[in-house]
């Protein structure tokens, strides 16, 4: 008898990209076994009608021990964030690591090192218009290696916050993490819109360094017409032998706060952006449709409130979406309640519609392996995005007919409302999800990541 039987669903083999019917034993926070027959457990969940698969694994997250959005991520089906990401993570990385261990959380988190927090910020480089010095370069690159030591699983850049940071910096970094056999995530640099050079100095930083990099959300960096020339650079690096990945959410409407270098007045002059393209996203002012008034008071009054950008067309989600080296991811943060961007709770079931269900673009075997396996070999977690016996028991049932996002922008609904279809979630061999409710557990772990795993080819 194992602890959890979960019968009859479909199983997604996401080594194999094969469904096959299969019932499921999970053995305390292990998967025991998959049986052609039935099983017995102290619990039985019957998968009927609905695909098991692993925990989804959200690769661009902000959620850094935050409860809230923790709370909206598993109820997608997410059982693994990755924090620290766009250059910003905890300024203690040992002391956050301890104190999720202590508390526990409701899924498991894996963490960058923030290239502009804490490691300009630590080195005294403030100045986001300024690049660092050769001294300060030095003394970030072993403040990183001191973070990848205590399990950072890599360097984060958010180069658009930075646009004084210098190539040399992101250089000097770079290699670091590709000392350890790291990633970097890499929000790009846009001084325009129409820029291209931001993905081509990228690029260059791979190629000198050798560095597995993932660039952020590569839709809201590079929609609104350019998707296809990015892609194309993105495929011809890859084509001389780079490792490069791309991560992408299901929306080209980006969220970011008043207070960065985004949304300085110079930069929406420069980009020709237009008030009615931006939408408040959280405080008092939230879907409130953006005017020059309301702007310059908010920038003054409300830097720490966030502000939706509206661009882009849904096609050049696809595009991205479709390529092999492309992978889900949500970009979610820290956001209360009834605020936010529809990416907090909408991206991983609005995939599973969007991708397979209502365009058919991917099968859900490809979606699958693209939200689990493939992000788990891209950060090192042995022990995820499989289920097989020995591997970790997170997993996600889910029902192809049913998974639906509800979410919606703050001017037109709730972003946080949750989906529907995505009966049961379980971190670590506990429900965290049952019946569609939240169950408010805390066996997610922190994920310290150890050595190099880039030895071994995926
Ligand atoms: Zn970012």
């Amino acid at each position: 008898m194992v602890t959890i039987a979960i019968n009859h669903g479909t199983v997604v083999d996401t080594r194999e990209k094969k469904c096959r019917k299969l019932h499921v034993g999970l053995e305390g926070s292990r998967v025991a076994v998959l049986s052609e027959t039935p099983l017995q457990g102290e619990r039985v969940i019957d998968a009927s009608g609905c695909y098991v698969s692993p925990g989804f694994i959200d690769v661009h997250g902000h959620i850094d021990g935050e409860l809230y959005p923790a709370e909206l991520s598993a109820c997608q089906g997410v059982t693994t964030t990755v924090g620290g990401n766009c250059g910003y993570s905890p300024a203690d990385l040992e002391l956050f690591f301890r104190t999720q261990e202590e508390q526990g959380f409701p899924i498991h988190q894996a963490m960058l090192v923030g290239h502009g927090t804490p490691l300009r910020e630590a080195v005294g480089a403030t100045d986001r218009y300024k690049k660092a010095d050769a001294r300060q370069i030095a003394r970030m690159v072993s403040m990183a290696e001191e973070a990848m030591e205590q399990g950072a699983c890599g360097v984060s850049f958010g180069l658009d916050y930075v646009p004084g940071c210098a190539i040399e910096e992101v250089e000097a970094l770079a290699d670091a993490a590709a000392r350890y056999g790291r990633i970097c995530p890499v929000h790009t640099r846009l001084l325009t819109e129409g820029d291209l050079y931001s993905l081509f100095e990228v690029i260059k930083v791979a190629e000198q360094t050798g560095v597995h990099m993932l660039i952020s959300h590569f839709v809201y960096q590079y929609c609104e017409g350019l998707v296809e020339q990015a892609l194309h650079m993105v495929d011809r690096a890859r084509g001389k032998g780079l490792s490069i990945h791309i991560d992408s959410g299901m929306y080209t409407n980006w969220s970011t706060y008043f207070d960065t270098a985004t949304f300085d007045h110079e930069n929406i002059c420069i980009n020709h952006w237009r008030w009615e393209q931006m939408v408040v996203a959280t405080g008092q002012y939230k879907g409130r449709v953006m005017d020059e008034e309301l702007f310059f008071y908010m920038k003054k009054h409300c830097p720490h409130e966030a502000l939706i950008f509206f661009e882009g067309k849904e096609e050049e989600v696809y595009q991205c979406l479709v390529k092999d080296y492309a992978v889900p991811s949500s970009d979610t943060g820290s956001y209360g309640r009834g605020e936010g961007h529809p990416q907090i709770a909408g991206t991983f079931p609005r995939y599973l519609r969007k991708m397979v269900r209502e365009e058919k673009l991917l099968s859900v075997e490809e979606a699958v392996y693209k939200a689990t396996f493939l992000p788990a070999r891209l950060f090192g977690l042995d022990r995820k995005g499989c289920l097989e016996p020995g591997m970790d028991a997170d997993l996600v049932v889910f029902s192809m007919e049913e998974v639906c996002d509800r979410s919606d922008y703050p001017h037109l609904g709730m972003p946080d409302a949750k989906p529907v279809g995505i009966p049961y979630v379980i971190v670590d061999g506990v429900c965290v999800v049952e019946d569609g409710q939240y169950q408010d557990t805390r066996t997610g772990k922190v994920i310290r990541e150890r050595g190099d795993r880039w030895q071994r080819s995926f």
